[in-house]
């Protein structure tokens, strides 16, 4: 008795923590498939950038962006690993040096121009399904602007402010 009363909080907690359900994730994935005519699974997965695509048709998302993110937000960062897994951004040594430990995000001009592109069809993605733009600039501003005064060479990811240019022009392109 005493655990199902228990496991019965745990479940309350995490409905009332988490923004999305997992059939709103899943759902997601499925209009992400539609538009980028591609079969890519989403898995909920510790990842240290939020979200990851690995080249291997599946893309993995933060259990804490599932808790802490809105449906909107979370569809804007999956179009964004969708683009990068559709687009053949990734490496295919990726996933085994990923899982190996090794430092996979090499700091060169040339990877964030894919992220731009990532970012465009993210803007893309959300006008498709006339979703709101907004929620996904704002977790770039929230999570990318920690790194914009890093030198450009040094960081994964372009500045906030090329990101959302590359979001809004992407949005603004249909
Ligand atoms: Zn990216």
């Amino acid at each position: 008795m005493k655990k199902i009363v228990i496991l019965i909080i745990i479940l309350l907690i995490n409905i009332s923590f988490s923004q999305i359900t997992n059939e709103q994730l899943h759902d997601i994935a499925n209009k992400l498939n539609y538009i980028y005519g591609s079969n890519i699974t989403v898995q909920i997965y510790p990842t240290p950038l939020g979200a990851m695509a690995t080249g291997q048709g599946l893309v993995f998302i933060d259990p804490y962006f599932i808790q802490n993110e809105s449906y909107e937000a979370i569809f804007g960062v999956l179009a964004h690993e969708w683009a990068h897994e559709t687009l053949g951004h990734i490496p295919q040594v990726f996933l085994q040096q990923w899982m190996l430990g090794n430092n996979i995000y090499e700091t060169n001009l040339f990877n964030q121009q894919k992220e731009l592109e990532a970012d465009y069809y993210a803007g893309r993605a959300l006008k498709m399904y006339n979703l709101p733009l907004q929620p996904f600039l704002n977790v770039l501003i929230k999570y990318n602007s920690s790194s914009d005064y890093t030198h450009p060479y040094l960081r994964s990811h372009p500045s906030t402010q090329e990101r959302i240019e590359a979001a809004t022009k992407g949005y603004n392109s249909i």
